[in-house]
């Protein structure tokens, strides 16, 4: 069966009666004009389609937690239609954790990653009722521990391993190699799992995690991934009397960004877990109480799009066409990190014949600001609405204020209602943390 990861655009999408781009009963052109431009835009039933083929994908499995990768694209808005779909959150910063907290969000369904957490990190994820922590190397043991113990409680651990699965994505999204910054080496497990027996009291080892990669095509590699999580969990069984039982798979799947793209299904993903955990748990003779996974991108990159006006134009005599973009790598910096690829319209003229080729260039001081390079598409005039598909996953959560541009306006639509949230950042508040010293006066 197909899921929404696999198109292009949110699933409400439409042309609608004035012959513009409608998404979740809403008129592109409107939402430009009502809360001005770039701003981005997400379709509240494509998040919905996506949490519910999660959970439908893996109903079988009763102990499965599904947790949001919510780098991708946090909110408090999104903490609540997360916990209203019974996901939990897979939080790394103390920031993060802040933001799922303050949105009321059940911190006994939140996991905290990341490979440097710091103590005080530590002690306030711990302050704030998080009861699963994935520990990534042996200076975080040490500091959970010591975390743990001046709160006066015993905390449950996963331990990340790297599991050396290659995945063929960008090298700056593959996490599961061997050299990867991330996770234990499976040389190092035993040094750590003596360590937590003979020192560290305040810490249990309940199972392991592991995160491949991010924009994951293949099927292959999350099953090689569960029989690496098994087999060390045979191993660590044998070699010193512990019984793991929970594991964590991480997120990875991919979406479909161009028409090169060709991901899988949730249901493809799941039923290749579901046969992998059925063979290798008798192989191995292994039995879990917990699965997590954690997607991210998957949940909520198709859903979000960012539209921009068309200002100004160039044509390189004998060279290429760029028209420029009101916004740019400031909110989206994946196509200047890791040459990302996207699909564009014109939002107020979808249907008009592709033209030109040209290359939508962002407003930064910078020759990499490009959105998207050499594209077909109708004539783009100014004040024309350029619409970016697929930005919905880490599109904001990276964006920044590069040359003091305001970070944009996110709307939900849903049903031809839009609601604003994330505000349109204000000058004021551009400048909230600036301070001039006395002597400067
Ligand atoms: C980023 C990340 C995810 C989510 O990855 P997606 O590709 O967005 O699904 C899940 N788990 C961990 C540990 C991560 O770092």
């Amino acid at each position: 069966m197909k899921t929404a990861n696999q198109d292009i655009r949110p699933i409400t999408t439409k042309i609608n009666e004035k012959g513009n781009i409608e998404i979740g009963g809403c008129d592109l052109t409107e939402l430009a004009a009502k809360y001005g431009t770039p701003l981005y835009v997400f379709d509240e039933e494509t998040i919905k389609s996506m949490t519910s083929s999660y959970k439908d994908a893996f109903k079988q499995y009763p102990n499965i937690s599904m947790m949001f990768a919510a780098k991708a694209f946090m909110t408090k808005a999104i903490c609540r239609i997360m916990a209203r779909e019974g996901f939990g959150l897979d939080l790394c910063s103390a920031g993060e954790i802040y933001t799922a907290k303050s949105s009321g969000f059940d911190m006994k369904k939140t996991l905290f990653n990341g490979n440097n957490k710091s103590y005080e990190d530590l002690v306030y994820a711990l302050e704030c009722g998080m009861e699963t922590i994935s520990v990534d190397n042996f200076y975080e043991l040490e500091e959970l521990n010591r975390a743990a113990k001046s709160k006066n409680k015993t905390i449950k651990i996963l331990l990340r391993i790297t599991p050396g699965i290659e995945c063929h994505t960008h090298e700056y999204i593959q996490t599961g190699h061997l050299d990867s910054k991330f996770g234990f080496d499976l040389t190092q497990t035993d040094e750590a799992i003596q360590l937590i027996k003979s020192t560290y009291k305040n810490i249990n080892l309940a199972g392991l995690h592991a995160h491949i990669g991010s924009q994951i095509f293949e099927k292959q590699v999350y099953y090689d991934e569960v029989e690496v999580l098994f087999k060390e969990i045979k191993r660590i069984k044998d070699r010193h009397n512990i019984e793991l039982t929970e594991i964590n798979l991480g997120g990875g799947l991919g979406i479909k960004y161009t028409e090169k793209d060709k991901p899988i299904s949730v249901y493809d993903i799941a039923d290749t877990i579901t046969k992998a955990i059925e063979v290798y748990s008798k192989e191995y003779n292994v039995s879990l109480n917990k699965i997590y996974i954690e997607p991210g991108r998957s949940i909520i990159g198709t859903a979000g799009i960012t539209i921009y006006k068309a200002g100004s134009s160039k044509q390189v005599p004998k060279g290429r066409k760029y028209v420029a973009a009101d916004g740019g790598m400031s909110d989206n910096a994946r196509p200047s990190l890791y040459q990302a690829e996207y699909t564009v319209e014109i939002a107020n003229k979808p249907k008009a014949e592709n033209t030109e080729k040209v290359t939508i260039a962002g407003k930064h001081c910078e020759s990499g600001d490009i959105l998207a390079k050499d594209i077909m598409l109708p004539k783009i005039e100014p004040n024309d609405i350029i619409c970016l598909h697929t930005t919905g996953a880490y599109g904001y959560s990276m964006s920044s204020n590069y040359n003091r541009v305001l970070k944009p306006a996110a709307v939900l639509v849903n049903n031809g209602k839009s609601d604003i949230i994330i505000n349109r950042q204000t000058f004021e508040q551009l400048c909230e943390s600036d301070n001039i010293p006395d002597r400067l006066n």
